[in-house]
Parts: C-alpha cells; structure tokens; sequence
C-alpha cells in the first residue's frame, strides 16, 4: 500500500483539485483507493458527494480512537474509490494531537488497518501548518505538491518542503517528494505567460527538473469536472489529463 499526501501549505494551491481527479483516476485504472479527507473545510467530501450525517463517525473519531478504520470508511458513487469524511469538527483534532505528544505518528499509526484492503490512500491535506498537517506528513510515503504558478504558490512549495524536511530529519516521517505540480499555469495561445513561465523555472532550479511534473493549465474544465463528478474525458478534454497520467506512471513505479 502506497500512501500519498496532497500537501502545500497556502490556500488555494490546488491540492483538492489533484486529491479529487487523482484519486479518481487511480480508481479508473484498476487501484482501489481510500480517500483521506483531513481538512476541516471538508471539500474532498464535498466532491465526493458525501453527507456526514451527524452520528455517523468521520476522520475526527478515527483520530481519537473511537472508532474502527472500517467504521469510518465508506463506499462512493465511484467503483473502487472508498472515502473517510471530515466536517468542520475536524478542527478539535489539533488539541487533541498537540497534547497527545506523538501527534506526528497518531494518522499513520490509524491508517495502519488499510494495508491488504487498499493499493493507494490519498489524503488531502488542510493549508495552515498545524497538527493535522504534521500527522499527515508522518502517515504519507510520498508527498505531491501542487502549488500555483504564482510567487505566492513558489513560497508555498518552499514552506512545504521546509516542513517535510523537518520532520523527517526528526524522525518522525518517511515521506520523500513525488512531485511538483505546477497549478493555474496560464498560457495565451501558444505561449505561457511570463509569470507562469518565471516561476516554474524557478520551482524546478530549487527542486530539481526531475521532481518537477506536467502543469495543471488554468482552465475552468477542472472545475467543471469536480463538480460534476466526472473526468475531464467526459467533458471532452482528455489533454487535460496529462498530469494525472504523469503522476500515476510515478505512483506505478513506487509501487513496483
Ligand atoms: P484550500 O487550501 O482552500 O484547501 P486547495 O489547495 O485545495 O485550497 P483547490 O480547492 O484545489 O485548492 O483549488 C483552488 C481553486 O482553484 C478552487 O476554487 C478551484 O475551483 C479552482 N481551480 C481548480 N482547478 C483550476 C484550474 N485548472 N484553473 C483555474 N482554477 C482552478
Ligand atoms: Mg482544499
């Protein structure tokens, strides 16, 4: 079992968006998949068109051990896409983790029960550094970045990997970076527009070319896709999709 965080830490840098398709995609390729939505804002669920229903358990009652992982697991409309939801109680986790002392190793050690049940678990992650961010860091194996084609989405990849570094040489996580996605990168017809084409070069000089995967171009069909519930082929866009393909050649080698 191979799990795979979602992670940047600003807002808006795309990480629902390439938790969503990803994990859509993984399933369409034959993997079963355990979607982790571990951001109180709750929008992983949201696409995946899941209602908490208020006795039922989410991620929140998986964290303090109330509950069983299969307790907190759920079927989606989506064959072989399986889904433990958040909502905004989500948040009460932070103190919880923040006095429990080995807060870092506390998802891991819960998401532990999915080896033999599940080829990929894909978390999405909140945008704050925080407790539930660093418990993610400690659970994932691989770590793919999206970050906006931005200079504010550059300082968000440098704070990421900053953080992974810092818990890793701790000791408290395994995780090594899958990817960089760059996200929103803006192209006028044929060209990319100065910023975008700045920025990338620069995450790919701090990074390395080789982490570096293709962009997700800004474009309204990824919108219309989440909120559909569909692919960007139904939307008669399978170009689209390239970054997705990318990433799952990379998750296919990993898991050789
Ligand atoms: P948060 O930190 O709030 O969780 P996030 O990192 O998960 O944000 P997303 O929610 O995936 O980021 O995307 C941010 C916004 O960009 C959303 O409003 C989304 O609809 C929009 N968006 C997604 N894909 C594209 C795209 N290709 N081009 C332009 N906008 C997009
Ligand atoms: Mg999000």
């Amino acid at each position: 079992m191979l799990t795979l965080a979602s992670l940047s830490l600003s807002g808006g840098q795309g990480k629902t968006t390439v938790a969503v398709l990803l994990s859509k995609y993984l399933a369409r390729a034959g993997y079963t998949v355990l979607v982790v939505d571990a951001d109180p804002q709750s929008n992983m669920t949201t696409f995946l068109q899941h209602e908490v229903a208020a006795d039922q358990p989410t991620l929140l009652e998986l964290y303090r051990k109330q509950v069983s992982l299969e307790d907190a697991t759920y079927p989606t409309a989506t064959k072989n896409l399986f889904l433990i939801p958040s909502d905004d109680g989500l948040d009460q986790v932070q103190e919880y983790l923040a006095s429990s002392g080995v807060g870092a190793l506390a998802l891991g050690k819960r998401l532990e029960p999915a080896k033999g049940s599940f080829d990929v678990v894909v978390i999405d992650s909140p945008p704050q550094r925080s407790q539930i961010c660093k418990s993610i860091i400690g659970a994932a194996d691989q770590i793919v970045i999206p970050c906006e084609a931005t200079v504010k989405g550059y300082g968000s990849l440098i704070r990421t990997v900053e953080a992974v570094r810092e818990l890793t040489e701790d000791g408290a996580s395994e995780a090594k970076v899958l990817g960089v996605i760059p996200f929103r990168d803006r192209w006028v017809g044929r060209s990319r527009t100065k910023e975008s084409d700045m920025v990338i070069k620069e995450m790919a000089g701090e990074i390395g070319e080789n982490v570096m995967l293709p962009s997700i171009r800004e474009s309204e069909k990824y919108k219309q896709a989440i909120s559909q519930g569909v692919l960007l082929e139904d939307l008669g866009y399978p170009d689209l999709a390239y970054p997705f393909e990318s990433l799952i050649d990379r998750i296919r080698e990993v898991l050789k």
